[in-house]
């Protein structure tokens, strides 16, 4: 192991470990593979002999309910896949602590849904219950609270959920456990001499292009793909933490960390992102969003600037001032995301004009950024 990879893994205190339904669901049989969830168990109770604080995001509640359900598909309609979770989560969590009691380490289940993290008092009350639980040596098992989150206040997939929850809990590490051996320089499924990189100083377009299409989707069982991933990753390396994506079926989470498994290590920007600009990164759903234009997209990411009404090209969707608003480029990108100092109605009115334009039509007292770069933050 590399010295810096090696400094990086065990120098890691608090760690979110995020395992995807493809490792917790028996494809075969259905049901839960407790098997895998008492090796997971284990492993976990070595990371915190090692002084180590463990917060497990668990996938799997849709794939295990669905088998006890019926489904060989998961269900198109939305009430029969909250039906699914809501059976499956009971299963999945009798099996979480069964096996950790083994260990003798006891777990708590939490469920969230994207508004635990927009409101604020939400979000800290959230904040003290695990840092309470951690401190107590309680290891927190969190999901989507699948059988209510109607699409409005999902957080999405549980790739996001775990770097939310990286992110708000500001963890020093996060490990994705999913069923394939890392990030490749191809489809290692299409071409056998596909090479999977073992490290990755900083998530470019180029590696971004690595994960395939944005949406490209997981299997029957599960729901992102590595796209999906390299997002979730990209917002937490961003943030200042590390991750690391490995193989569930065959690497557990002391093995990343003391015992050099295979994997692609995504090294956390030098520079950690305070609390706020976190909140901002990982609020989960904009209201409304802009598009900017090339010179726009540049201003941001180079020059690390304010947007200004000049670089926007057209409102996506509607936005009163002081909302949460996503930046996206031409192609659809996400570029960043900020707080709109004034709302799409009066910036339909002054697209792509300069200031003294803008105030010419808006008024003087009209902010001359449409998101400051104080409350911007770059994906
Ligand atoms: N929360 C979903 C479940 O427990 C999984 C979503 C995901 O894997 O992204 O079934």
């Amino acid at each position: 192991m590399s010295e810096l990879r090696a400094k990086i893994l065990t120098e890691a205190k608090r760690i979110v470990v995020k395992i995807g339904s493809r490792i917790l669901v028996d494809s075969e049989h259905g049901g839960v593979r407790t098997r895998y969830i008492q090796k997971l168990a284990d492993s976990v109770a070595c990371l915190m002999e090692h002084g180590k604080e463990v917060v497990i995001v668990t996938s799997g509640a849709v794939g295990t309910g669905m088998a006890e359900l019926g489904y060989a598909e998961k269900p198109k309609v939305m009430a029969e896949k909250q039906a699914c979770a809501a059976v499956g989560q009971i299963d999945l969590m009798y099996a979480y602590r069964e096996m950790f009691r083994w260990v003798q380490l006891s777990c708590g289940q939490i469920l969230l849904s994207a508004d635990d993290f927009r409101d604020r008092t939400r979000y800290k009350n959230l904040q003290n219950t695990i840092k309470t639980m951690l401190a107590k040596k309680i290891v927190p098992i969190i999901n989507e609270n699948d059988s209510l989150a109607v699409a409005e206040i999902k957080v999405g997939d549980n790739d996001k959920l775990s770097s939310d929850v990286a992110l708000f809990l500001d963890a020093d590490l996060l490990l994705i456990f999913t069923d394939e051996d890392g990030l490749f320089d191809d489809n290692p499924k299409k071409n056998s001499k596909a090479r999977l990189l073992r490290f990755i100083p900083e998530i470019t377009p180029a590696v971004l292009a690595l994960a395939g299409a944005p949406g490209e989707t997981g299997s029957a069982v599960s729901t992102g793909g590595m796209r999906s991933k390299l997002e979730a990753i990209r917002a937490v390396v961003n943030s200042g933490a590390n991750a690391f994506l490995a193989n569930g079926m065959k690497v557990l989470p002391h093995e990343v960390l003391f015992e050099n498994a295979l994997g692609t290590l995504f090294a956390g920007k030098k520079q950690k992102m305070n609390s706020r600009r976190r909140w901002l990164s990982f609020v989960s759903t904009p209201k409304g969003s802009v598009i900017v234009d090339k010179g726009g997209v540049k201003a941001l990411q180079k020059n690390h600037s304010s947007l200004l009404p000049v670089g926007v090209i057209q409102v996506g969707k509607h936005f009163d001032a002081g909302d949460l608003i996503e930046i996206l480029d031409e192609s659809g990108n996400r570029i960043a995301r900020g707080i709109a100092q004034y709302g799409s109605d009066n910036l339909n009115l002054v697209l792509g004009k300069k200031t003294p334009m803008v105030r010419e039509i808006l008024g003087s007292d009209i902010p001359e950024e449409l998101v400051h770069k104080n409350d911007l933050v770059l994906f």
